[in-house]
């Protein structure tokens, strides 16, 4: 126990200092596209344009690494209180919904009758935001995406379920590697994030896909006190 404490330790070190350069590291990065985009405007650099895309849109992949880095780094201690998982996935709706609007999707909820939950906030908001933006980009040609919540025994399920490509053998095994994607765009941090929140919510995630889409269902464990009272 006492080796894996120290562990967590450095790792919770390493986390706060890349936080900590990954926001250095931002400003220069800016000024840098900023002159790019200044020269990219002038006359005399038109031979160069396919160049200046590259260079601004290679900055641009950087600086959304840095961003979902930062979303993963924990430079906070966990605040978790008891909370109704409903309310944050509605909260969440309108911003997942214009995602999907956008490009001819759509979302349903459906939230059944949950007990409350020992959860960070900022972390359930970030987990349900990128199984959406996941299931949403699966959608190439359009379709349904799904947000459940329901009661199942001792835990509550939250599933995000896309009509989608489904996922590959090869690339399932894969899953929640930072920096694994099969996108061009992608950073794949987004599930790493998505399994370091489940963990620290003592919660398991568990897949079904096929040729039909996706389902990541998030299990969570009832806090014992609350089972109890909620038998009665
Ligand atoms: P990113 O979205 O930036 O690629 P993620 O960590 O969110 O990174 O996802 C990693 C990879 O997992 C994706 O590139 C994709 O291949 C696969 N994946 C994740 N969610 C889905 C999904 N709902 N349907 C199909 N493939 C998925
Ligand atoms: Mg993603």
């Amino acid at each position: 126990i006492e080796m894996e404490m120290a562990r967590l330790d450095r790792l919770n070190l390493v986390g706060q200092m890349a936080a900590g350069i990954g926001h250095e590291i931002r400003n220069p990065m800016t000024s840098v596209r900023g002159f790019l985009q200044l020269l990219q405007g002038r006359k005399e650099c038109t031979s160069f344009s396919e160049y200046f895309k590259l260079m601004i849109g290679e900055l641009d992949r950087a600086n959304a690494i840095i961003t979902e880095y930062l979303a993963v780094a924990r430079d906070r201690p966990v605040e978790q209180k008891m909370r109704d998982i409903n309310s944050i996935v509605e909260a969440m709706f309108p911003l997942i919904n214009a995602d999907a609007i956008n490009e001819n999707k759509n979302v349903r909820l459906d939230l059944g009758e949950v007990p409350e939950l020992l959860l960070d906030e900022k972390e359930i908001r970030q987990l349900i935001l990128n199984l959406a933006r996941n299931g949403l980009e699966a959608m190439s040609t359009g379709g349904c995406m799904a947000i459940r919540t329901s009661r199942e025994g001792e835990n509550v399920v939250l599933s995000v379920q896309d009509q989608g490509v489904g996922i590959d053998p090869e690339v399932l095994e894969r899953l929640g590697t930072p920096f694994f994607t099969t996108k061009e765009k992608g950073t794949g941090l987004g599930l790493a994030t998505c399994y370091s929140i489940a963990a620290r919510h003592n919660a398991t995630i568990e897949i079904e896909t096929g040729s039909q889409g996706t389902t990541f269902f998030i299990i969570f464990k009832i806090a014992p006190a609350h089972l109890e009272r909620n038998q009665k």
